[in-house]
C-alpha cells in the first residue's frame, strides 16, 4: 500500500487535495525491492510503471479516481521561474507524457489541476490559498532556494491572482536535512550574498559543514508575510529516514549516488 503524507492542518480546507509521497507502494521493482512509488520519467524504470504510479498518487491523494483531474509537472531546472497554469487546450505533456513547461514552480488558480514537483533530496514546497483557492507547487533544491524560489512563488500568486500572504498557507516536505547535507564553503557563501540570516542556516561540525534547507524556505516564507502557524514542515530526511521495515523511506539522489527515483508532492482544487 502506498505510504503517502496527509498535510493533516489542511483537512479543514475540504476543497483541498495535497500530498508527498514516499517510496512505499506502487509498482516500482528497479531500485530495491518490488513495489516503490517512482514517479519520475527516469531512465532506469519503465514509463508505463511510472504512469501507474502517478495515477496511484492521485488517486490516493484525492480519494477518488482521475476523473476531473489533470496531473501537471514541469521539466525542473534549479531556478527561480513560477509559471501559471492556465487549461485553455495548449498542450502540457508530450505525447510520451513528459513535461512541456521548464520551470521550478507552478501556480494556478482552477480548478482540477494538479500540480506537482519531483524531489528526490531538493525541498518540495505547496502553497494554497485558503481564500481565493488558488495553489502552488515550488522546487527548492539549494540553488532554488538561494534564488528565493519560496518568494517567487508567494509573489507570482499576488501578482497573478490577487492572492494576500495572510491568506496563504504553506507545506514543506521530506527532503535532505541538516543531518545529512554536507556543502562545501561556497554553498554558504552564496547564501551568505543573499540573506541577512544565512549564518542560522548552517552549522559546522567536526570541521564539516551542514546546511538546513527546510529553515531556509521556511525563512522565506516568513519573510515575505506568511504566518508560522500557516506552514507545516514534514520533519523527515529523504537520506536517513527508515520505514517501519527498516527500508529507505524515500528517494535520496545523495545517498544512493544519483540512481534513485523521484518522489512527487502534489497540490491542487476540487472542482466539486
Ligand atoms: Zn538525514
Amino acid at each position: 500500500m502506498a505510504d503517502v503524507h496527509p498535510i493533516k492542518a489542511w483537512d479543514q480546507y475540504p476543497w483541498l487535495s495535497a500530498g508527498f509521497s514516499t517510496r512505499q507502494g506502487g509498482a516500482t521493482a528497479v531500485y530495491g525491492a518490488p513495489g516503490e512509488m517512482n514517479l519520475g520519467w527516469t531512465k532506469e524504470d519503465d514509463p508505463a510503471v511510472v504512469a501507474e504510479n502517478r495515477a496511484c498518487l492521485v488517486s490516493l491523494v484525492t480519494n477518488d479516481d482521475l476523473v476531473g483531474w489533470q496531473l501537471v509537472t514541469m521539466r525542473q531546472v534549479h531556478g527561480n521561474t513560477v509559471r501559471v497554469v492556465v487549461n485553455d487546450g495548449s498542450p502540457l505533456f508530450t505525447p510520451e507524457g513528459k513535461a512541456v513547461v521548464e520551470a521550478d514552480g507552478l501556480t494556478t488558480n482552477e480548478r482540477g489541476l494538479m500540480l506537482g514537483v519531483q524531489t528526490a533530496d531538493c525541498v518540495p514546497v505547496l502553497l494554497a490559498d485558503t481564500r481565493l483557492r488558488a495553489v502552488a507547487a515550488l522546487h527548492a533544491g539549494w540553488r532554488g532556494t538561494v534564488a528565493r524560489i519560496a518568494e517567487h512563488g508567494v509573489a507570482t500568486m499576488e501578482r497573478e491572482f490577487g492572492s494576500r500572504a495572510e491568506d496563504l498557507v504553506a507545506a514543506i516536505g521530506p527532503a535532505i536535512r541538516r543531518c545529512c547535507f554536507a556543502v562545501g564553503e561556497e554553498v554558504r557563501e552564496r547564501f551568505a550574498a543573499e540573506f541577512v540570516y544565512a549564518d542560522d542556516l548552517f552549522l559546522k561540525d567536526a570541521g564539516q559543514l551542514y546546511a538546513d534547507l527546510h529553515m531556509a524556505n521556511q525563512r522565506q516564507l516568513i519573510g515575505v508575510g506568511l504566518s508560522p502557524d500557516a506552514i507545516t514542515t514534514i520533519a523527515e530526511c529523504s537520506a536517513c529516514s527508515r520505514a517501519a521495515d527498516g527500508q529507505r523511506r524515500y528517494f535520496s539522489h545523495r545517498a544512493e549516488r544519483g540512481i534513485t527515483g523521484r518522489m512527487m508532492s502534489v497540490i491542487g482544487a476540487r472542482t466539486d
